[in-house]
């Protein structure tokens, strides 16, 4: 599962780092994820849930900070914000554009830990 394959990543990612604090407890740990990354949010919960057990991750709390896709419009010379993933056009204008600014992240926001 390719959610799978994230949280592990997201898992190993986050240990690396507690190495430095082996005193702390990860308390929640906020991902950035675009519209356009094909991550589906329920599938991540699941596979957190099963990729933290027995980590210093396990217990801790996922959020998922969801990210609009941001095209360039020419017509409007400025961003615009898509209301979807369905179509690429300017939603002010109409025209279509495929110069995309913003959606396609998929990273370690923050991690919080409890002191
Ligand atoms: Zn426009």
């Amino acid at each position: 599962m390719h959610e799978l394959s994230i949280v592990n990543s997201v898992v190993s990612s986050v240990t690396e780092w507690l190495a430095q604090r082996p005193e702390r407890k990860v308390s929640v740990v906020t991902l950035r994820v675009g519209a356009l990354s094909g991550v589906v949010e329920g599938a991540l919960q699941f596979c957190y849930g099963i990729a933290t057990d027995g980590t210093p991750l396990s217990g801790s709390v996922l959020r998922v900070h969801s990210q609009p896709v941001v095209i360039y419009c020419g017509g409007c010379a400025e961003q615009a914000e898509l209301p979807g993933v369905q179509s690429f056009r300017c939603p002010r204008c109409g025209t279509p554009s495929s110069d995309v600014r913003n959606g396609r992240e998929l990273e370690i926001e923050s991690v919080e830990v409890e002191e």
